[in-house]
């Protein structure tokens, strides 16, 4: 008895002069490591336009079907990304996420990225569900505008939510149908606008 006792006396001297594993989290954090994936971004160009150009690859890829993607095409005179169409609508649920990573793989324009922020606790099932509002990034990335591509514009255009109503128009429209913006015709000029 008298040897276990020393045995347990003897693994808690040791103990007492380890470093110790906690840390006063949330004030201190640990480093994640360079695999570690968490929240998404959707990034920007340089110039500021959004690199999503809202082909669904991402939703198409995610096995949680976690990811809406409802694309639009772009006002040729005020495009938000350098395509044919951006991400009108782009959504993530963050309940159903597993950041297994397969949307960032799949993206061909690199404008998904899981970054390693961790903390996405909140209480309500709504607002675990990231709108474009959260996911597009208001500061830029290094990348470059592709050349060549539609529309031949290069400006920033600020993040702006879909508007009420205006995806049951989608929708009702039918699949590809381009939704009507206010103040947007989408027609006029547009032909004119496209490369051969
Ligand atoms: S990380 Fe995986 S589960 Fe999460 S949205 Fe991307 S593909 Fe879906
Ligand atoms: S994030 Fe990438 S894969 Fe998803 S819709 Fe945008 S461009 Fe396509």
């Amino acid at each position: 008895m008298l040897k276990a006792l020393a045995k347990g006396m003897g693994t808690t001297l040791r103990m007492l002069f380890r470093r110790k594993p906690t840390i006063a989290y949330p004030y201190v954090k640990k480093e994640r490591s360079a695999r570690f994936r968490g929240r998404h971004e959707l990034r920007r160009y340089e110039n500021g336009l959004e690199m999503c150009i809202g082909c669904e690859l991402c939703q198409v890829a995610c096995p949680a079907a976690a990811i809406t993607v409802m694309p639009a095409e772009n006002d040729p005179e005020r495009p938000n990304s350098p395509g044919e169409r951006y991400a009108w609508k782009y959504e993530i649920d963050m309940l159903r996420c597993i950041f297994c990573g397969l949307c960032e793989e799949a993206c061909p324009t690199e404008a998904l990225h899981l970054t390693r922020e961790f903390e996405l606790a909140d209480f309500t099932r709504e607002s675990l569900i990231y709108g474009r509002d959260r996911l597009v990034n208001q500061h830029t990335s290094p990348f470059q505008v592709p050349r060549n591509v539609y529309p031949d514009y290069r400006g920033w255009r600020p993040v702006h939510e879909p508007e009420e109503g205006h995806g049951e128009a989608v929708e009702a429209a039918g699949e590809g149908a381009a939704p009507e913006v206010p103040g947007v015709d989408r027609t006029a000029g547009a032909e004119e606008a496209r490369p051969a």
